[in-house]
């Protein structure tokens, strides 16, 4: 699989830290759906830089925009204003139904940040006591590498030898489990629930319908803060603008990473209602990159993109395709198909593994990575077209035949 990508995958192991097992391709190139290695072959690439490019590698829209705004202006620190900020807190906020945003970097830095804003309107509006306030999460839960994240995760890969963590006062409960819920709900301390529509890293894991709208009824029964991480499953990813639409509910907080950047960079956002996002105030949060004008325009155009070429109908639908198409191998060496939209996994038992059929897949053309062992997620970026998903469906078909 390397084809003559020893030397970078060597320095790689010399000079940087191990904190990856990639597949042994090295890339080189991207152009929509595709990706290159250094000796030319193509492959389709069905992760999607864990769906950080929902609008296909390098779209030259976007790029256009980078390379634009690049030349103008590209940072200024939130010391003063910058003409294109507001522009696009106007456009998230207008897009996704809420009054406010918070622009952050990172996936992670955008779920530190809720719940740094979940705590204080705990204490500042609820009335928790002074340093009291619980956050609840879920099981096999995953938003980031933060020592908060590690801290509120139940995979010993995340958290262990990285603690102590106590003092977070963060709660576990199952995923896609009410009555749990309600019990941590009712103690008036808790200030917030974070938790994914659809677990990602935890191999797509899909709930129960109904599950979302209680969370929504309970945690406005209880008064807590529901936050949802969308960094994942938002912008189209699972078949809907926001993953939660598939339930018509609209949480207090929802986080966005991933592909508002269309991969370009990092760019993270928190949306909340004033009542909420009020609880900042000058000096109390804040980051030298974040809401930058280049993140900014780069954010815009990202989401033109996402409405200009119908992306999220296409996920929708394509995302029906691919579920049916592995319905029919269920009970052989497919145990199971799940997911929504373009985000979709698959449960395999084939004799030789989740890792050796990634790498026959990637010998026919098509990458993608297991998550969990025998698990296998495929999320091609959302511009696919109906003949590229056969082409991809029938890689993956024959390489699971031949494991
Ligand atoms: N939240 C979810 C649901 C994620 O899947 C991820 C990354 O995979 C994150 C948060 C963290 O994002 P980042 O890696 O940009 O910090």
């Amino acid at each position: 699989l390397t084809r003559g990508g020893e030397p970078f995958i060597q320095k790689e192991l010399d000079y940087g830290a191990h904190n990856y097992h990639p597949l042994p391709v090295v890339l080189q190139r991207g152009q929509g759906i595709y990706v290159w290695d250094i000796a030319g072959k193509r492959y389709m690439d069905f992760l999607s830089a864990y769906s950080a490019v929902n609008q296909g590698h390098c779209h030259p829209k976007i790029v256009q925009t980078m390379i634009d705004q690049a030349q103008v202006l590209t940072i200024t620190s939130r010391a003063f204003y910058n003409n294109l900020l507001g522009d696009t807190e106007e456009l998230l906020c207008k897009t996704f139904g809420y009054q406010k945003v918070l622009m952050m970097n990172s996936g992670a830095e955008a779920g530190e940040s809720a719940v740094k804003i979940a705590r204080r309107w705990g204490y500042q509006v609820k009335g928790i006591p002074d340093n009291q306030a619980k956050v609840i999460f879920c099981t096999g839960n995953f938003w980031g590498r933060t020592l908060a994240a590690c801290g509120s995760s139940d995979d010993p890969d995340r958290y262990r030898n990285f603690g102590p963590f106590g003092g977070l006062n963060f709660h576990l409960v199952p995923y896609d489990n009410i009555e749990s819920l309600e019990e941590e709900l009712k103690n008036p301390n808790t200030a917030a629930f974070m938790m994914e529509p659809i677990q990602g890293e935890a191999g797509v894991v899909v709930p129960s319908k109904g599950y979302l709208t209680k969370v929504r009824e309970l945690c406005t029964k209880y008064n807590v803060l529901m936050i949802a991480d969308e960094i994942q499953t938002g912008i189209g990813r699972a078949g809907k603008l926001l993953a939660v639409e598939w339930e018509g509910i609209k949480p207090d907080i929802v986080t966005l990473g991933k592909s508002l950047s269309g991969g370009l960079m990092p760019i993270s956002a928190v949306l909340a209602d004033e009542s909420v996002l009020q609880v900042l105030d000058p000096n109390s949060h804040g980051s030298t990159f974040g809401g930058n004008p280049l993140a900014c325009k780069i954010a815009k155009t990202a989401l033109e993109v996402v409405f200009e070429e119908n992306l999220i109908n296409n996920s929708r639908e394509l995302g029906e395709v691919f579920r049916a198409e592995f319905k029919k191998l269920e009970g052989g060496f497919v145990k199971e198909v799940r997911g929504k939209g373009l985000m979709n996994a698959l449960e395999i038992s084939t004799p030789s593994g989740a890792w050796e059929l990634c790498e026959k897949m990637a010998e026919k053309g098509l990458l993608a990575k297991p998550t969990h062992g025998n698990i296998i997620r495929f999320a091609p970026p959302l511009v696919i077209n109906r003949e590229q998903l056969y082409e991809g469906i029938s890689i993956i078909y024959d390489s699971i035949k031949e494991s």
